[in-house]
């Protein structure tokens, strides 16, 4: 299978500087083995806080 690396980013709304950017399946499991969620579950004003806590996404859903 193709990494589509390039068509990820361009839909990426992550604003930090990061090697896995577009590269999803390392974004994922880094985060999941911090108990986070990618940039891409955030809107961008939260994402830009770069807390990417499960607790910030209950909160922003109002869970
Ligand atoms: S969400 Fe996290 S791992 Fe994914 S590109 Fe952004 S900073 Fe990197």
């Amino acid at each position: 299978m193709r990494c589509k690396r390039e068509e990820n980013a361009a839909n990426c709304n992550c604003s930090y500087p990061c090697d896995k950017k577009g590269l999803c399946c390392e974004c994922v499991s880094y985060h999941r083995a911090r108990n986070e969620l990618p940039a891409c579950y955030f809107l961008d004003d939260v994402e830009r806080t770069y807390d990417r806590s499960l607790r910030k996404f209950m909160e922003t859903k109002g869970i």
